[in-house]
């Protein structure tokens, strides 16, 4: 008898949580806010993988989709201004982005999302732009390129000065990789650079606090969950986009089918994998001077 009681509080708990979901899922469309993130438009290797880079033809389709499905594309500064009621968000709204800077964000990713009239947000490791491809590395883009990003109407962010862990590193270190980047780029754009992405999306409380302190006023993380009105304008939550990803995937990501919304309180399973890798981060630091091996180990 206790058996069955407890069997049938286990469905009603079950048949509560399937609630709970249907009303997320059933959420109005500006309350669940696709933040896309990709690295490369092509068909060549990236950081030896050609997983991050997406085929020019897959992103035309994927950027037709949005233009398809009404969506208004902002810049991350734009919707962080949203996120910190200094403006209200446009109907159906979609973030483009780009990390660290690769030139077919100015050859192919450009063009296309110019036909498509698509803002975005281009998020530069300052310190390999205008660097000449060496061996089997990746051609990154030039300043007058970047120039051309930023006339085009492109927002030029920081990806820090090196793309090195922030987390992992002292608190000195990781200020210099914030303060510096943003300094390089605002140089030779001569514009405020307003946003960050944190490099392979990870942060910590310091390290936001830091890029505050820096002047920005906003800082996307990766969390492959949509973002919402109530998101971290210091943790925006993207979803990575990568080669395997069909126009389909697209539409169930900005429809928000099948994702996750990211909530302003970190999961704990994210939380305890962070800090286990900030001391793995830690050792391997102490082991290798050079923390870039790690690059695109994980992407972002
Ligand atoms: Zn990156």
């Amino acid at each position: 008898m206790v058996e069955a009681v407890r069997a049938v509080r286990a469905v009603r708990a079950v048949r509560a949580k399937e609630h709970m979901t249907e009303e997320v899922d059933m959420q109005p469309t500006t309350s669940r806010i696709p933040v896309l993130c990709y690295h490369s438009i092509g068909n060549e290797e990236r950081d030896g993988t050609l997983h991050w880079s997406v085929a020019p033809a897959m992103f035309d389709e994927q950027m037709a989709l949005l233009v398809a499905r009404g969506r208004t594309p902002l810049t991350v500064s734009d919707y962080a201004a949203t996120l910190q009621n200094r403006s209200s968000l446009p109907p159906r709204p979609v973030l483009v982005t780009f990390d660290d800077g690769f030139d077919d964000l100015a050859t192919a990713a450009l063009p296309i999302l110019r036909k498509h009239g698509i803002a975005a947000t281009a998020f530069l490791i300052s310190s390999r732009i205008g660097t000449p491809k060496r061996g089997h590395g990746d051609p990154m883009l030039d300043w007058d390129q970047v120039a051309e990003l930023r006339t085009a109407g492109m927002e030029i962010g920081s990806h820090s000065h090196t793309h090195r862990a922030l987390d992992t590193l002292t608190r000195a270190d990781a200020m210099d990789e914030i303060r510096r980047s943003k300094e390089a780029i605002e140089d030779q754009v001569q514009q405020p650079v307003a946003s960050f992405a944190y490099p392979y999306g990870y942060h910590s409380a310091t390290v936001r606090r830091q890029v505050i302190e820096a002047g920005y006023t906003s800082a996307c993380a990766v969390k492959n969950a949509l973002s919402h009105p109530a998101d971290d304008a210091f943790a925006i939550a993207r979803i990575l986009i990568d080669r395997t990803m069909g126009v389909d995937t697209i539409d169930g990501i900005i429809d928000g089918r099948d994702w996750p919304t990211a909530w302003s309180g970190e999961r704990l399973r994210t939380r305890g994998w962070r800090a286990y890798r900030r001391v793995r981060g830690v050792v391997r630091s102490a082991e290798r001077p050079s923390a870039e091996a790690d690059h695109h180990a994980v992407s972002s």
